[in-house]
């Protein structure tokens, strides 16, 4: 018997959502399974916001992609009825001698010929006095940066994949995968059946690893906490027209990131640390946010962010990165079933690209290969010897 499907998609979150998108607007029969509802709180795209930016301090390679997934964003946006993203300009901060992130992004600007603005302390307090930068401090400003709305996002490409014809299936985990030895065909098994395609597209973050066992990858799983800061001074310096989106490089080399507060609910200004935090599972993930974390969140604004140093906590919450040791992504197909494609896990950093996997994800099921330069993220530096 054929295949019932072209490609099933493992996994309806950022990735897979994306993947369903492009795969069901290319015509393919695609069957999208996810373990739980539409844009949920359990994975990696729920908080409301994500940072999009050009200039690329992790390294310039990514700077082709994000200029697609810019274009396929804007084409996106909308297109369900509801904003996915908001250009507000992004700012990247270095505190003392902690330069990795000014540096990364100019040269990432460099390289690609990206407008850019370096700023001095003194300069950055006062184009944007939400930010109290201590002297000797600098800056990257671009004006490109923006705010992405995750849960949109997901929404909006579930709903095209579905207005393309794509079956999509929620609360229906896949229990198993198995792939065909000739190459040709793969078998999902969920609580309701199993499903025959031909290609199958693993997008299940940080519920991928037991999926993949069997390859021995060293993917871990990172909790990351979210925080919500109602602003008691000049709120109107944290609107969407006035505050760019931030990343702040700290003394001791900690990084932290923001954004303008959204309306919405929870409505306020969104704090966090980036990739700090123990190693969990999706099982074991505390989703408790305690008090001695909201007071070393404070400690970071006291004196950097007035404005908000004294503000209530509105909200927190939880989230998982699944991180590769060296924080670059996986896409690639799977090194001994070549039907099988593995997408994600994408380090803390993935939304932005989101857009672009989905149609990296569509060209691996369709013929195997992408124009999209993603050698980098091959599976073969994740492997273990022999
Ligand atoms: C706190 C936080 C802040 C972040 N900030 C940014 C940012 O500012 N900018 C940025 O670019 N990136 C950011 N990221 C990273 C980005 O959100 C992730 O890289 C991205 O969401 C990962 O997408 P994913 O598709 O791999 O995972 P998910 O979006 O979690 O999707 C995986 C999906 O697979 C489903 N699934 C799992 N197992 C199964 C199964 N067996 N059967 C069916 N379905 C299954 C899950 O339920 C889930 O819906 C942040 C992440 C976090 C946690």
């Amino acid at each position: 018997m054929p295949p019932t499907y072209h490609t099933i998609v493992l996994g309806l979150g950022t990735m897979g959502s994306a993947a369903a998108y492009h795969l069901a607007r290319r015509g393919r029969r695609v069957l999208g399974l996810e373990r739980f509802t539409a844009a949920h709180t359990l994975g990696a795209h729920h908080g409301q916001s994500r940072i999009i930016r050009l200039a690329y301090y992790e390294d310039p390679a990514y700077v082709p992609l994000l200029r697609r997934a810019y274009e396929l964003w804007q084409e996106l946006d909308g297109s369900a009825g509801e904003p996915v993203l908001k250009i507000t300009g992004g700012i990247m901060i270095g505190e003392g001698d902690s330069r990795r992130i000014v540096r990364g992004a100019t040269r990432s600007a460099q390289e690609h010929g990206l407008p850019h603005e370096l700023l001095d302390a003194a300069e950055i307090r006062r184009r944007f006095p939400q930010f109290q930068v201590p002297d000797g401090g600098i800056g990257l400003y671009e004006q490109i940066g923006g705010v992405i709305f995750p849960e949109a996002a997901v929404r909006s490409h579930l709903h095209g994949a579905a207005a393309a014809g794509a079956e999509l299936r929620f609360e229906e985990p896949a229990l198993s995968w198995e792939a065909a030895p000739s190459g040709d065909g793969v078998r999902v098994t969920t609580p309701a059946g199993t499903y025959t395609a031909e290609r199958l597209v693993v997008a299940a973050g940080a519920y991928a690893p037991p999926l993949l066992a069997e390859l021995g990858l060293p993917l871990t799983v990172q909790r990351n906490v979210l925080y919500w800061f109602s602003p008691t001074g000049r709120r109107e310096l944290f609107s969407l027209d006035r505050c760019p989106i931030f990343i702040w490089e700290l003394p001791d080399g900690r990084s932290t990131y923001g954004f303008p507060e959204i309306p919405g609910s929870p409505q306020g200004v969104k704090i966090a640390y980036h990739n700090f935090g123990p190693l969990v599972t999706p099982e074991t993930i505390d989703r408790t946010v305690h008090p001695h974390e909201v007071a070393d969140i404070r400690n970071f604004t006291s004196a950097r962010m007035p404005d908000i140093a004294q503000g209530e906590l509105i909200a927190s919450a939880t989230c998982m990165y699944t991180l590769t040791p060296d924080q670059h992504f996986l896409m690639d197909a799977h090194p001994q079933h070549p039907q099988v494609i593995l997408c994600s896990p994408c380090s803390g950093h993935g939304f932005k690209f989101a857009s672009a996997v989905g149609e990296i994800m569509a060209d691996l099921a369709e013929h195997g290969r992408t124009r999209h330069p993603i050698a980098p993220f091959g599976v073969g530096r994740l492997l273990p010897p022999g």
